[in-house]
């Protein structure tokens, strides 16, 4: 995981503790998934097989901005 500061804001006006994540860039609130696939080789794979694993990312509905986009 990177680690890209998250603003979180609280809901003041309801009872529930969940936080709204916000866009860094442009504080805006919705995300889209994405999936980034990951490939496992048989050396590092448990099973001994190549293995692909999706890895799920968010881009932000507004400015595209991917909130936790790896560095690799
Ligand atoms: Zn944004």
């Amino acid at each position: 995981m990177a680690d890209i500061p998250l603003i979180g804001k609280k809901e003041e006006n309801s009872n529930n503790t969940l936080n709204i994540v916000q866009c860094p860039k442009c504080q805006y609130k919705y995300f889209e998934t994405l999936h980034l696939i990951q490939i496992i080789s048989e050396l590092m794979s448990k099973s001994g097989k190549k293995e692909m694993i999706m890895v799920p990312v968010f881009r932000c509905g507004k400015c595209g901005f991917i909130l936790n986009e790896t560095k690799e």
